[in-house]
């Protein structure tokens, strides 16, 4: 398989910073039900962007709302 996967789970930086970040993101997979399993599943997420440019400052991040993905810089990690 060469294709790229943009879901990085690799340990990197920006990984770490995700982890660091969703302790602070109160996602609400306990009120999702099937279709919203079903979406995030289909990279469907409820996005939110919180302000957090005092942890990350000029970064583009984003949370679903539904699961504990993490968007920063387009980059993906769960
Ligand atoms: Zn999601």
């Amino acid at each position: 398989m060469s294709e790229k996967n943009a879901e990085v789970t690799a340990d990197s930086p920006d990984a770490r910073l995700a982890a660091y970040l969703q302790r602070f993101w109160p996602h609400r997979s306990h009120e999702a039900g099937t279709l919203r399993n079903l979406c995030c599943f289909l990279g469907f997420h409820l996005w939110a962007q919180p302000d957090y440019s005092s942890q990350a400052p000029r970064r583009a991040i984003r949370f679903c709302r539904w699961c504990p993905m993490v968007e920063i810089d387009g980059t993906r990690y769960s």
